[in-house]
């Protein structure tokens, strides 16, 4: 197997969840005592999240970028970079690396185009939903149109992920929001909808949602899978 670097920790809750998803799969599809050969470097989030607020997007990037250029000095052949939101600088990662970033945009692009998706809902952060950065890479590689909630749901969205999610928090009501803003999309065309946030999986189970969820949790990993194992 190759070695994968996972630069995470925004937030750790999802990271948890990549962790245990990548050492599954591996044991899924190799048996045994198998794992997955993974490098982690997991952030002090609070201060990325301050860069985030105060639009300092080039400094982020920047320690994001030293951060990856560790998991590659230390072995890495390839990147996850483990949350929507700071794919905003994937650029600048990738520019400071020699392997490859694995994007995050490019996973959930390919399960939606395999299913013939060409209209999908996205919720995540207000960065994800309100800028072009990932709507861009859907519409130009993908084909793919986005549609997103109205601007005082989208504020609500954006507060549970910071508020609630990246602090361990699933609270029943916001679930039940969430579950209102997808119905609202549906009526409004959306054919599925992307949890375009590596934290939304922790809140929503695809249960009693009322369009085909892509969680981009789910396809990222299983994207690095297929390159663990020599399968991409
Ligand atoms: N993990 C989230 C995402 O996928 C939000 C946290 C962040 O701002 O990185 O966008």
């Amino acid at each position: 197997m190759r070695t994968l670097g996972v630069l995470g920790g925004m937030s750790w809750e999802s990271t948890a969840v990549y962790y245990r998803a990548l050492n599954v799969g591996v044991r899924e599809r190799c048996g045994g005592l198998h794992s997955a050969p993974l490098l982690l470097h997991s952030v002090d989030f609070a201060g990325i999240a301050a860069l985030q607020a105060a639009g300092e997007w080039d400094e982020a990037g920047r320690q994001l970028a030293v951060a990856a250029q560790g998991l590659q000095r230390a072995g890495a052949e390839a990147l996850l970079l483990a949350t929507n939101t700071m794919h905003k600088v994937a650029p600048a990662i990738q520019a400071a690396l020699d392997i490859p970033l694995l994007h995050i945009g490019d996973a959930v692009g390919e399960a939606l185009r395999r299913s013939g998706v060409k209209q999908a809902a996205l919720l995540g952060t207000r960065f994800t939903m309100q800028e072009d950065f990932y709507r861009q890479r859907l519409s130009e590689r993908f084909g793919i149109d986005l549609q997103v909630p109205d601007a005082a749901s989208m504020a609500e969205i954006d507060r549970v992920i910071y508020a609630e999610l990246c602090r361990g928090e699933i609270r029943a009501g916001s679930r039940d929001f969430y579950l209102e803003c997808l119905e609202r999309l549906r009526d409004e065309g959306a054919e599925a909808a992307i949890l375009g946030c590596t934290e939304i999986g922790l809140l929503l189970d695809g249960a009693d949602s009322p369009l085909p969820l892509v969680d981009s949790t789910e396809r990222h990993v299983a994207m690095g899978l297929d390159w663990l194992l020599g399968e991409a």
